[in-house]
């Protein structure tokens, strides 16, 4: 017996290879019918036998093309004739409808795929050794969008017409190129060409070898990739590595390496399968994984240039064509490869603007043709309680959106100051934007316009209500607040990290949320950052907080930790702190550390702070990892880092003191125990961990107080402090021990890279209410 049915695909399947997935499963299978794009997707038609289509429709969702993402299939019956229904004698991929408002999601850059790997590296292929090969399943998108509709004219990819080889692919639904709009090759595509230091184009037979000849000697070449420029060096080369931080004015950040394969991978990191699988993935990110440890008198691979001072590594698999093809030319075990940038500064994607911004950081410039429309940084991820989970969420996701649970309005959220994104909603969908980075330079001020613009032209949303942080001083809300013709709302910064979580997991109703980070504007006018707030989308109360202390110097005070100490033991202790017989105090600088106190005391400069992120300094500092930091959050990363395994599990205690209408949380018994510990010589591994556990005791101690009250049990974590993955992990544990229902964040970071999303919840949810301050 014979069936018609209709099946409405909604999700990312257009520019995919979707379409003709679709043909060759239906022409395998005899089956009738056509296929055609629409405003949500794609409609399928399909007759034939009724257990052939049964059957087609079972393997529809199951062996989809790797780009694809299917969020919902709608299948109606529909009457079937003897004849075939509108003639359909085949199957036929047919044109979208005349006029009808075809909506896409667009895909994301992806890294290239085996079949194109295979082609590229093998002599007898037409594009043997062509940087630029790609396919339906693999390459660019998302940089090289100008416009929609997603067709080649609107890519930059228009100035290269195909040649007849090319555009036979192209056009053939049975080709693994059929509408791949970047498809190329040597005879039509785009070129790479090798450039001095200067912008001059280099005469040589292979520009990629020429650059690999760059790098065995030493020096640093510039090269294009698919999101931006990377600054690259041999990473066992540490005179190489030490010149490029020296060029870079990158004094201890780590770097993130390239390595050829895992088998290179797993000679400088611990891998797990989980580690495996993300490394391998289409959107290869930067994972952050252990270092390996070697055997004693093995000389390291890497160069302790590369990532001083830390017990983990950022490290990638190659993602581009000519990645691979430098990698392989050179026999690298590792490259570094950095965002092509001054420190903080947006990544350089043209030619000339990378010669002139990158002057003096690069010796040579491996350029080519195809323009970057779009930066786009490297994502970086972390696998933390077998959980993969953003720290930088940006090339290879990014616009894929996060799914919501419900329709939203169209939103435009601006983000915080430091680690900037963007988030424009509509319906059921959030667009977070690429990593913008931090608004305080001139050039990530302008990327940021230059990110609100393109999203809203490619992703035809235009704003109703536009959502900022409530910091007066940030740059993103000062934007907001001279845009005109829509609703502005200010959300809360820990409110937003709380409802980023939430968003993420779907959740409604209320729900207890820890938001952990350095600093965040609070409604009292101080700093906050260590909060524990009782929320929903449309408003929170705050029902405890770290204990207020001065931030001396406010800005210094966050480059320089040893500030924090001095802070904390003035607060808890007085300035009898000066008399303990700890190495912190016999190091202190007495002039500075006097005028310090004096400083706090009349309060000039030391606006009052809740911040855990400070607390970490504060402990870091004590501790003797690091009295001033190089780089944002360095001091609680190494205080993470100076852990080693051990089944230690002692706690620093942490005392709930009832405050006015919320609980604050004591850190005087922590400092206590913690001078005990430094008096006795305690080493800085066991006082990291004894620290760590304090937290996750007082926190979960905290959260049985607050469901005693509230009768929640529910709890969100988020805030840039859950980037430290022992007290994520070990936190999350210990509360789903005591009977709690956990979330924290995976799809978007946790730290202000997610805060956005938070904030485009909130403010749709305080509009639906109109409980929007006036
Ligand atoms: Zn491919
Ligand atoms: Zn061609």
């Amino acid at each position: 017996m014979e069936v018609r049915r209709q099946i409405e695909v909604s999700g990312i399947v257009q520019g995919v290879g979707f379409r003709p997935y679709v043909y060759r499963l239906a022409t395998g299978r005899r089956l009738r019918g056509t296929i055609r794009n629409t405003s949500a997707g794609v409609t399928i038609e399909i007759q034939g036998p009724a257990e052939t289509v049964q059957d087609f429709v079972e393997r529809l969702a199951a062996e989809a093309p790797p780009l694809a993402r299917i969020t919902s299939l709608a299948i109606h019956e529909l009457p079937c004739d003897d004849v075939p229904c509108n003639g359909d004698l085949d199957f036929r991929i047919v044109h979208s409808h005349e006029g009808e408002e075809v909506r896409t999601l667009i895909s994301p850059d992806v890294a290239i795929c085996q079949d194109c790997l295979r082609e590229m590296f093998d002599p007898n292929d037409r594009r043997y050794r062509y940087p630029f090969i790609n396919c339906t399943n693999c390459g660019p998108r998302f940089t090289i969008i100008r416009d929609i509709p997603y067709d080649r004219p609107s890519t930059s990819m228009a100035m290269f017409p195909m040649c007849p080889a090319c555009l036979a692919e192209y056009e053939n639904p049975l080709d693994r190129r059929f509408h791949a709009q970047p498809n190329a090759c040597w005879e039509c595509g785009p070129r790479v060409e090798l450039w001095d230091k200067s912008g001059r184009r280099i005469e040589c037979r292979d520009p990629i070898v020429e650059a690999v000849s760059g790098l065995h000697a030493g020096l640093v070449v510039a090269v294009k990739g698919l999101g931006g420029f990377h600054l690259a060096v041999d990473a066992t080369n540490s005179a190489a590595v030490a010149l490029l931080r020296a060029r870079k004015r990158r004094v201890e950040k780590p770097f993130a390496v390239m390595v050829p394969d895992l088998r290179a991978a797993a000679e400088i990191c611990e891998l797990d399968d989980a580690a495996q699988t993300v490394l391998q993935s289409m959107q290869r990110p930067i994972v952050l994984l252990p270092k390996a440890l070697l055997p004693k008198k093995s000389p390291p691979v890497l160069s302790d240039e590369v990532a001083p001072f830390n017990r983990y590594l950022g490290i990638f698999l190659p993602y581009t064509p000519l990645h691979y093809l430098l990698l392989a030319e050179g026999g690298f075990k590792a490259l570094v490869m950095t965002s092509g940038n001054l420190s903080e500064e947006p990544i350089a994607i043209d030619n000339r603007e990378a010669v002139s911004r990158l002057h003096g950081l690069a010796d040579f410039f491996l350029v080519h043709n195809r323009d970057i429309l779009l930066r786009c940084d490297d994502s970086v991820v972390r696998v933390a309680g077998g959980i993969t989970r953003q720290l930088r969420r940006s090339r290879g996701f990014v616009p894929v959106p996060v799914f919501l649970k419900d329709d939203q309005p169209s939103v435009l959220a601006v983000g915080g100051e430091l680690k900037n994104t963007i988030c424009l909603t509509k319906g059921k969908h959030a667009f977070l934007s690429q990593h913008v980075g931090d608004l305080e330079n001139v050039e990530s001020y302008s990327f940021f316009h230059e990110a609100i613009e393109h999203l809203e032209r490619i992703l035809e949303i235009r704003p109703e209500i536009i959502a900022y942080d409530l910091h007066p001083d940030y740059f993103s809300t000062r934007w907001a607040l001279q845009q005109s013709g829509v609703e502005l709302v200010g959300v809360q910064h820990h409110h937003a990290h709380i409802a980023s979580c939430m968003a993420e997991n779907h959740l409604e109703g209320r729900v207890i949320g820890f938001a952990l980070d350095g600093t965040g504007y609070g409604t009292d006018g101080n700093i906050w950052g260590g909060e524990a707030l009782v929320a929903g989308y449309e408003d929170f109360e705050r029902a405890a907080h770290f204990e207020y202390v001065p931030l001396p110097g406010g800005a210094a005070a966050i480059r320089e930790p040893w500030r924090m100490a001095v802070s904390f033991l003035a607060h808890h202790f007085g300035r009898e702190f000066l008399k303990l017989d700890i190495p912190f105090v016999r190091q202190l600088n007495q002039v500075k550390a006097d005028l310090l106190l004096r400083m706090m005391e009349q309060g000039v400069n030391s606006p009052l702070t809740s911040s855990c992120g400070r607390l970490f300094d504060a402990v870091a500092a004590l501790a003797g990892i690091r009295q001033e930091v190089n780089y944002e959050a360095q001091a609680a990363i190494e205080l993470e880092m100076a852990m080693t395994s051990s089944d230690e599990d002692t706690a620093y205690p942490i005392k709930l003191v009832p405050g006015n209408g919320c609980w604050v949380i004591s850190t005087r018994p922590l400092f206590e125990a913690l001078l005990d510990d430094l008096g006795r010589n305690v080493p800085v591994a066991a006082i990291s961990r004894r620290f760590h556990n304090g937290l996750v005791a007082g926190f979960v101690e905290l959260a049985t107080l607050l469901r005693k009250k509230t009768d929640l049990n529910r709890v969100c974590l988020s805030g840039g402090t859950f980037h430290n993955a022992y007290l994520s992990e070990r936190l999350e544990a210990r509360l789903s021990e005591a009977g709690f229902e956990v979330f924290a964040q995976k799809e978007v970071p946790s730290g202000d890279g997610g805060l956005s999303l938070g904030q485009a919840v909130v403010a749709a949810a305080m509009m639906r209410l109109r409980i929007v301050p006036a």
